[in-house]
C-alpha cells in the first residue's frame, strides 16, 4: 500500500469542502499525477432518493468529475461506495450492447436506501479509450473481432481505465474506509494502492432478466470477477456485452 501524497483537512460539512480545496495542489495520485479538487457542492434529489453532488476539477485533463453522496459520510467507515465509469450510450441513451445503465440505477437504488453511500461518476468513457475510439471499437466488432482484440486493434490496452482519481475523490471527501460495490478485483486493489481502506467488498447483485442471463453466466466463467456462476450479480460495467446476440439473432 502507497501512502497518500498528502492529508486532507477534516471539515464538518460537504460544503466546506470548496474552501478547504480553494487553494489545494498536492504532488497528485498515480502515475499521471492527478489532483482534483472540490469546486461546488449542492442537493440532487433524484428518482433513487436524495443525494447531495460534489464537482470536482482535475488539473490532467480538466474532465469534471461528480460524487453523489447521500447521507453523512465525512469520517465515516465502511461507506458504501460504487465507482461508475461513464458510458454516454448506456446510461443515457439505453444502449444494449452494454450493462451500465443497469448497474448505475442499481446502484444508486442500493445507496439511495442506505443510511449512507457514495457513487463516484467518473469520465473515463469507453474503458478509458474515449467515446468515440468506442464506436470504433464496436464497429470492429461488427467485423468480428471480439471486444479485446478491438480494443488491441485500435492501439489501446484491454481496460485502460485507472482510479487513482476515484482514490483522490474519495480522500477528498474524508471518507474513513469503503465498503466497496464491485465484483472487479483491480478496483480494489487499485484502490488500496493509492491508500484508500476497503473495509470489505459488496457484492454488485441485480436480478438476472432473459436478456442478460446467458451473459452473466458467460462472464463468470471466463472472467476473473468475484462471481458464482449461478449468483445474480452484474458483472462490471468494464465488459461490452459483444457475445450477447441482440433480438435473439
Ligand atoms: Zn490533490
Ligand atoms: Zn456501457
Amino acid at each position: 500500500m502507497t501512502v497518500r501524497p498528502c492529508s486532507f483537512a477534516r471539515v464538518a460539512r460537504l460544503e466546506d469542502l470548496v474552501e478547504r480545496d480553494r487553494d489545494h495542489e498536492c504532488e497528485g495520485f498515480g502515475v499521471h499525477h492527478v489532483c482534483v479538487k472540490v469546486v461546488a457542492v449542492a442537493n440532487l434529489p433524484t428518482r433513487f432518493g436524495d443525494f447531495r453532488i460534489v464537482a470536482f476539477w482535475n488539473n490532467r485533463d480538466g474532465k469534471e468529475h461528480v460524487a453523489l453522496v447521500h447521507g453523512d459520510v465525512i469520517g465515516a467507515d465502511r461507506v458504501a461506495t460504487r465507482l461508475h465509469s461513464e458510458c454516454l450510450t448506456g446510461d443515457a441513451l439505453g444502449s444494449l450492447r452494454c450493462d451500465c445503465r443497469d448497474q448505475l440505477e442499481t446502484a444508486l437504488q442500493r445507496l439511495g436506501a442506505m443510511e449512507r453511500g457514495v457513487l463516484l461518476y467518473l469520465r473515463q468513457e469507453g474503458r478509458g479509450i474515449g467515446l468515440l475510439n468506442k464506436v470504433r471499437a464496436y464497429a470492429l466488432q461488427e467485423q468480428g473481432l471480439d471486444t479485446v482484440d478491438a480494443n488491441l486493434a485500435l492501439g489501446f490496452r484491454d481496460d485502460e481505465r485507472d482510479y487513482a482519481v476515484a482514490a483522490h475523490m474519495l480522500a477528498s471527501l474524508g471518507v474513513g474506509s469503503v465498503a466497496l460495490m464491485t465484483n472487479n478485483p483491480t478496483k480494489i486493489r487499485q484502490l488500496q494502492e493509492h491508500g484508500i481502506v476497503v473495509a470489505q467488498r459488496l457484492p454488485h447483485v441485480i436480478p438476472p432478466n432473459a436478456h442478460n442471463r446467458k451473459y452473466l453466466h458467460t462472464k463468470a466463467l471466463r472472467s476473473g470477477h468475484f462471481m458464482p456462476v449461478d449468483a445474480p450479480e452484474l458483472p462490471e460495467q468494464d465488459e461490452p456485452l459483444s457475445s450477447i446476440k441482440l433480438g435473439g439473432a
